[in-house]
């Protein structure tokens, strides 16, 4: 356990406490399931059964990316529970709130016990004992704090690894921390692969992601004398191209590189008429303020909300919210 002042003994011990006591366990993280959300499911997966292999643990996760399938206990992974009673623990890792377990909320109701864990400012608090800390790079740090150094083995500790990799944009995000970086150094001593992990789940494109992100970044529009960017694409596109949400994975961060944007836009049609957005910041927006309005949420700097309308009413109906936190000229 690393120091977390957010974080006390007594709900450290009864997180271990309640793993010890509970033979039927299950493991959820949000809809359309992120490198973090994925890494904190299976790291903590692998940890629990690490400890116990007797132990029954179901993640009951959406389906994950092609590129996360090679960590350990991905095959755990399911999406009908197996068992009829409800389960004795029941942990949530990376949701700002129960709506993000999509269609895991009633079975994390109905648990025996339930046990969050989240780095989300937006995370108001949900479950019997709460881990949530909004100064945390990702959900898989403040996994890294609560369980036991000695007892994380190389498939958690690869699991923790990504999780972090992903959340920080590999360690250069603003929340990339010199704790985590210690950390990040303490898994690598547990065998971790820094070039491996980095290029094979972050870095590595197909040639048609290639294809869909530059003509994402070709398509794009700067707005507001360019310190606005946005670019979509609709669902024919994706249909087209035959690619999933998963496929559009940094096309956003390319958006937000670019000098003199202070906040970037990307949307995907998910149905007909109803678009995924991703919102990110450069530090003068607080995006989260933005995507809460439109009844998503997420993180100061990055932030998300699923809204329905054309593109055109989308951007025109975010613009101004961004426009008026720009003309107040504030670090956020
Ligand atoms: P992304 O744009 O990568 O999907 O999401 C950026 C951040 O915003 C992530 O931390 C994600 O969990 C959060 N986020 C994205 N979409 C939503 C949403 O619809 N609701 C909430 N509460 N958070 C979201
Ligand atoms: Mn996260």
């Amino acid at each position: 356990m690393t120091s977390n002042k957010k974080i006390t003994r007594q709900a450290v011990s009864l997180f271990h406490r309640k793993i010890k006591e509970a033979e039927r366990i299950a493991i959820s993280g949000h809809i359309n399931p992120d490198g973090d959300c994925v890494g904190a499911c299976l790291g903590l997966c692998a940890y629990i059964l690490d400890l116990d292999p007797k132990k029954k643990v179901d993640i009951l996760l959406e389906p994950i990316s092609e590129k996360f399938r090679f960590l350990a206990y991905a095959d755990h992974i399911m999406q009908e529970k197996t068992e009829e009673e409800p389960y004795d623990l029941y942990f949530s890792l990376d949701c700002s709130d129960k709506e993000r377990l999509g269609a895991f909320q009633e079975l994390f109701e109905e648990a025996r016990f339930t046990i969050c864990v989240d780095h989300h400012i937006s995370n108001q608090g949900f479950g019997d004992l709460r881990f949530i800390d909004a100064d945390a790079s990702s959900t898989c740090e403040i996994l890294y704090d609560i369980l036991e150094e000695k007892k994380i083995s190389f498939d958690t500790a690869q699991c923790l690894y990504l999780g972090i990799v992903h959340d920080t944009g590999v360690f250069k995000h603003s929340n990339t921390t010199r704790k985590v970086m210690e950390i990040a150094g303490a898994l690598i001593d547990k065998g971790v692969r820094p070039d491996f992990i980095i290029d094979e789940t972050f870095y590595k494109k197909t040639y048609i992601q290639n294809q869909i992100l530059g003509r994402a970044l070709m398509e794009s529009i700067l707005l507001l004398d360019g310190r606005i960017i946005f670019s979509a694409i609709k669902k024919k596109d994706m249909d087209f191209y035959g690619i999933e949400s998963g496929d559009l994975d940094g096309v956003i961060d390319q958006l937000r590189v670019t000098e003199g944007v202070e906040c970037a836009l990307f949307l995907y049609e998910k149905t007909e008429g109803q678009f995924k957005v991703s919102l990110r910041s450069n530090g003068k927006v607080d995006v989260r303020k933005i995507a809460e309005q439109f009844g998503g949420g997420g993180h100061v700097k990055a932030a998300g909300c699923t809204v329905e309308g054309n593109v055109r009413d989308i951007v025109n109906s975010i613009s101004p919210l961004i426009d008026q936190q720009l003309e107040q000229g504030k670090d956020v």
